[in-house]
């Protein structure tokens, strides 16, 4: 199974700024063996395009951050997948954090961009994770089994298991500098790798469980030898390409 180093840049950078650091990352993972990886790159939906064109290296794609779950339509500010695929990009984040805590999205809507997106022929990382209260509530293992659930029901059949990627991102870690521990990491991965054998069955064992939060390139080897780590997901870390790289490298 290849791991995947993947890049959330949030809303950050234009299309030029797009252009700079893709450039500098195009030089700067030249040299690097990616054979056995593959890189995502989640720019702003403004950047699509250009990010698609820019990006000279056969192991790396681009994706976007978000989709809305219909071909086409009076959905004032929202992306359909087919314009997603038509700006060159074969990845889709459905469930960051951010969206689920600061624009509301629940668990069924979550589920819908999934479902939606893989059904159109993109790619998905579905991204779950507790916060602080639910884990030190105890609610841990319900929470990822709640989001898992409704995140991958109805997922159309078949579905080849590279198509389908789950980051597990605690809240708490993300954008906070605090790291999970490596006990954390692998606690939770575990009951995720658990999860999803009762949901896929056997291609649970092929589908890849990346970590995200506060990973930089002092931690990143270390989290990528855990146990059910597959990859890793990077939000601050990968906005400066000489940083990417070195965690692309780790
Ligand atoms: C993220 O945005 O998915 C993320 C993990 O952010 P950070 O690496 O900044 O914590």
């Amino acid at each position: 199974m290849k791991k995947i180093i993947a890049a959330n840049w949030k809303m950050f950078k234009t299309s030029e700024e797009t252009i700079q650091t893709l450039t500098e990352l195009n030089t700067l993972t030249e040299n690097i063996p990616l054979d056995n990886k593959e890189i995502l790159i989640f720019p702003p939906f403004t950047s699509l395009e250009v990010a698609a064109k820019i990006v000279n290296n056969p192991y790396i794609f681009i994706g976007a951050q978000d989709l809305y779950p219909a071909k086409e339509g009076a959905f004032t500010g929202e992306i359909s997948p087919t314009m997603i695929l038509a700006c060159g990009a074969k990845w889709v984040l459905t469930g960051h954090s951010e969206r689920r805590h600061i624009i509301k999205e629940d668990n069924a809507l979550v589920g819908q961009k999934t479902i939606f997106a893989l059904a159109s022929g993109l790619n998905v990382v579905a991204c779950i994770g507790e916060t602080l209260e639910q884990r030190e509530e105890g609610n841990l293992y319900d929470v990822l089994a709640e989001q898992l659930q409704q995140t991958l029901a109805k997922l159309p059949t078949p579905l080849s298991p590279e198509r389908l990627v789950i980051a597990y991102e605690p809240v708490w870690a993300i954008g906070t500098g605090k790291t999970a521990s490596t006990e954390d990491i692998i606690e939770a991965h575990t009951i995720i790798r658990e999860l999803l054998k009762n949901i896929l069955g056997v291609s649970a064992m092929q589908t890849r469980i990346l970590y995200g939060g506060s990973v930089k390139p002092e931690n990143a080897h270390e989290i990528l030898s855990l146990d059910n780590v597959d990859g890793l997901l990077v939000g601050g870390a990968s906005l400066k390409a000489d940083s990417f790289a070195k965690i692309i490298s780790a």
